[in-house]
């Protein structure tokens, strides 16, 4: 009977203690690395998890054997899973100094045996914000063209080059072993007209500081962009719509006008991201070459209205030259390079893209052959493929474009020695370039 009892007692006292350790757990911190400095007031998110919430989170920074908080939870939280947010730096704790330091965080579950965890990563403080010193030149801007400023930037940074409304152009140091940093950058065909470029450095502690170039932006000269109406006939209509949608179905125009904008983004998208695939120094040494005997058949940023059975059925900008030759044409790198793309690109057919390094790049579209492979160093002027007519294309011919970190721009300079001289190869080094 006893014995009966003590199981008995035994099942009651220890069969709850069991089951609240079955379901005890120690909460998961989740404390991004990608905070690496702290500045004077550095955002931190903070991710928990929990079966019971947590009953205490904080976070401190330890710093030559202090330890700070720098930030508490209010009161207990039951949520399960959670993400917080607050901020660390020189403004609310006045002690750190610039230097090493310890991010760390602790949690305390919120059920009853209060089991803790602890993460912690090294970061480094910058009270200091980075400091620029720019050019001194005068930087004519033209819509859809580019240019090149170089700068310093002194103290801690992890980012820097040249602004332009909402796009950043990549800062780069200077080829040959020279001190400082330069940037090729554009000025987009659409960027609204007295739109300043501003240099600007970064250091990851949420110190951005930025300086204007000086710049003159000649209104005559601007380039005046044309507009034409563009015949969609059925031929088109259909040749499109079946190679570029063949497994769609419904009404022929929504689905041209479909592509000629959803595809259209996407694609530009595609290219716009190989940015990242770039050379750090210039791959080429010699102005651009235009596809030999080419004619014009439109320029950079035409302004196209698409008109099927007389109604205008959609609008976009041509970003590019259409250069025709004779059908099956081959197709000429403008420049030495090495292929970062060669394959079918939506509304751009078989499309290669060669890049020139710093962000330069050039694009080859409707090509009815390709021949060659992406990592393949390419010479000015070789052969890469046929020309022909795949994707948005009506007639045989090679869409031409080029691209600056990832923004379309108009190649006619690039294709002037003279230009190049001037606006390149007198402020940086390049090397083998020769007027
Ligand atoms: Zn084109």
């Amino acid at each position: 009977m006893r014995k009966v009892l003590l199981a008995v007692i035994v099942l009651i006292v220890c069969v709850p203690i069991a089951f609240v350790l079955s379901r005890s757990a120690t909460p998961a911190i989740d404390l991004p690395t990608s905070v690496s400095v702290i500045g004077q007031a550095t955002p931190i998110a903070v991710h928990v998890r929990d079966p019971r919430g947590v009953r205490n989170l904080t976070a401190f920074v330890e710093q030559n054997g202090a330890r700070y908080v720098v930030w508490e939870l209010a009161k207990p939280s039951i949520e399960k899973d959670s993400t917080w947010n607050f901020t660390a730096g020189v403004k609310t704790t006045p002690q750190l100094r610039d230097g090493k330091a310890i991010l760390m965080v602790e949690a305390t579950s919120n059920d009853l045996l209060r089991k803790k965890s602890h993460v912690d990563h090294e970061v480094t403080v910058v009270t200091q914000p980075p400091t620029i010193s720019v050019d001194s030149e005068q930087h004519y801007l033209y819509l859809g063209m580019a240019d090149l400023a170089t700068f310093n930037v002194a103290g801690s940074w992890n980012a820097a080059g040249v602004r332009v409304g909402d796009q950043k152009f990549r800062a780069w140091p200077m080829p040959g072993g020279k001190a400082g940093l330069f940037s090729m950058f554009a000025f987009a065909w659409n960027m609204p007209a007295g739109t300043i470029p501003q240099v600007f450095a970064s250091n990851g502690a949420g110190n951005d500081v930025t300086s204007p170039l000086t710049v003159q932006f000649p209104k005559k000269e601007q380039p005046k962009y044309t507009v034409h109406d563009l015949q969609v006939s059925d031929a088109f209509m259909n040749k499109v719509v079946g190679e570029l949608d063949p497994n769609g179905s419904g009404d022929l125009v929504a689905r041209f006008v479909k592509i000629n904008n959803e595809m259209r983004r996407a694609n530009n998208k595609t290219l716009s991201d190989l940015r990242l695939k770039t050379a750090d120094r210039f791959l080429f040494s010699q102005p651009f070459a235009r596809q030999a005997h080419s004619q014009a058949e439109a320029t950079f940023a035409d302004l196209r209205n698409y008109i099927y059975q007389g109604k205008k059925i959609d609008q976009q900008v041509h970003l590019g030259y259409d250069l025709a030759v004779t059908q099956h044409v081959g197709v000429e790198a403008s420049n030495d390079g090495r292929v970062v793309y060669a394959a079918p690109l939506g509304i751009y057919g078989n499309c290669i893209v060669v890049d020139h390094g710093y962000g330069l790049q050039t694009i080859y579209g409707h090509l009815s052959h390709i021949d060659v492979h992406e990592g393949d160093a390419v010479k000015r002027s070789q052969v890469m493929g046929q020309s022909g007519m795949t994707g948005m294309a009506g007639g045989d011919h090679v869409h031409f474009a080029m691209q600056l970190d990832g923004v379309q721009i108009d190649p006619k300079e690039w294709w002037d020695s003279h230009w190049i001289q001037d606006h390149i190869a007198k402020r940086v080094d390049l090397p083998g370039f020769q007027k």
